[in-house]
């Protein structure tokens, strides 16, 4: 359940005052950066790679819960993957590390074209709450091409899957202008 902390509004999100079923407006706000034929290119399955390159551990447990019985990912042929060779898509989770600059961008360049980035959680938008300490470079999008943004602190898992359908091109959302 994301804290409501806002920091994710940094990278244009909008969050409603007054609204009192917060994760539904933040569930609202996900948001599809490039309009892709996902679904003619990956067809129905889609392996997905976590990187985490800061984070509190959070939204790490957050896209984890996916894979649990509960939410059960598999049913919707999407898997995890430990390695970058066999990932479609790539979801980043934390605040970006000095050191996690090049494991980033190395780990984009090492998965298979065509590729997409989800990016999870306020961190990896904006830094989030170590957004001004020396933890913390850029955005992700700064440094690879990101396809969605899942805003939160953390995101919930549903949020996160409704990230991983848009990429795929399960769910029809309209990039922004
Ligand atoms: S966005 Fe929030 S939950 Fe996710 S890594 Fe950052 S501080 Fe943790």
């Amino acid at each position: 359940m994301c804290v409501y902390c806002r920091l994710c509004s940094s990278a244009g999100f909008s969050f409603e005052d007054g609204n009192n079923d917060k994760t539904r407006a933040l569930q609202a706000s996900v948001v599809l950066q490039n309009v892709r034929s996902a679904r003619q290119i990956f067809g129905r399955s889609l392996q997905a790679l976590m990187i985490d390159v800061g984070s509190c551990n959070a939204c790490n447990l957050e896209v984890l819960n996916l894979s649990n019985p509960y939410y059960d990912l598999t049913r919707l042929g999407i898997s995890l993957t430990n390695s970058p060779k066999h990932a479609d898509a790539l979801l980043v989770v934390g605040a970006l590390n000095p050191a996690m600059v090049d494991v980033l961008k190395r780990t984009y360049e090492s998965m298979p074209e065509p590729k997409l980035v989800i990016s999870v959680g306020a961190c990896a938008i904006s830094g989030g709450i170590f957004r001004g300490t020396e933890g913390f470079v850029s955005s992700v999008r700064e440094v690879i091409p990101v396809d969605v943004t899942v805003p939160g602190c953390p995101p919930s898992p549903v949020q996160i899957l409704e990230g991983l359908l848009l990429a795929a091109g399960r769910l029809r959302k309209e990039a922004p202008p």
